[in-house]
């Protein structure tokens, strides 16, 4: 079994670099071979546009969806990307490793997606959410956040964690076709104590033990939509 984590914090004396060295070590003891995309370290440019190709197909008018969906059969992806796209294809389990910044993924993750989730490739053609290519496989974010618990609460400050990750577990993962392991959330990771921190890495190493029995999170298949695209009466 193979796992990819994509990791997005700069500095190595981090609790997210804590996270991510631990989860190396959890998943290479279970005998998985782990490759990790350390993006500040490749210096990972996160702006999806027309260096992704090595020719355009369509020079007068650029789509970046079209350009995506060509470059797949043509195989004019940049070298940078082809590489990407080898390790997610390969891997059983994806794991996002993040700061939670602005609400959402830290930039140069968000732009991961945007240039490697690429239409042709990873998505497109009726291949999306239940029916996607990763159907089978699984993917997990591990987040840590400034705020506590209790903001992320339905009726907290900063509202629900679960809607505010709905665009990435959902919008994301779940449309190319993982099954989305519940996330692991580090709240407050600065403010807490070092017992604290100690007790996260603990549950954390214990959910990747368990990634591949834990219940994913339920969302609809697409045989629980109509023709509109809505959900069916029930
Ligand atoms: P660090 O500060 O690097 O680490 C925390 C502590 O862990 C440090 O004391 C470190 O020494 C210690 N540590 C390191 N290794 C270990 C170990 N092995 N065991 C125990 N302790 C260890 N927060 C929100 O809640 N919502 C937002 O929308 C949001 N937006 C942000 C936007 C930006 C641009 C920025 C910069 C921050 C934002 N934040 C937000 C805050 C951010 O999410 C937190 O600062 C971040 O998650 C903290 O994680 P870290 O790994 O950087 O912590």
């Amino acid at each position: 079994m193979k796992a990819l984590i994509v990791y997005a914090h700069e500095e190595p004396k981090s609790f997210n670099a804590a996270l991510l060295k631990s989860t190396v070590d959890t998943l290479s003891g279970m005998g998985m071979t782990v490759t990790v995309s350390d993006l500040y370290a490749m210096n990972f440019d996160p702006v999806g546009g027309k260096r992704d190709f090595t020719t355009l197909h369509e020079p007068d008018y650029f789509k970046y969806a079209v350009e995506q969906t060509h470059a797949t059969t043509a195989g004019t992806f940049v070298p940078e990307l082809a590489a990407e796209h080898k390790k997610l294809l390969e891997a059983d389990l994806l794991l996002f490793q993040f700061p939670l910044w602005w609400f959402g993924l830290p930039a140069i993750l968000k732009g991961w997606v945007d240039r490697v989730f690429a239409a042709g490739l990873i998505y497109g053609g009726g291949k999306w959410y239940s029916n996607g290519i990763f159907q089978g496989k699984r993917a997990m974010l591990c987040l840590t956040t400034g705020g506590p618990a209790n903001m992320y609460s339905p009726r907290g400050l900063s509202g629900d964690i679960d809607t505010i990750l709905y665009p990435i577990q959902h919008g994301m993962l779940y449309f190319v076709g993982y099954g989305v392991l519940p996330p692991m959330v580090c709240w407050s990771a600065a403010r807490v104590s070092d017992e604290k921190r100690a007790e996260y890495l603990a549950q954390y190493q214990q959910r990747l033990l368990a990634w591949q029995t834990t219940p994913v999170i339920p969302f609809h298949p697409l045989s629980d939509y109509d023709q509109s695209m809505q959900l069916k009466q029930s």
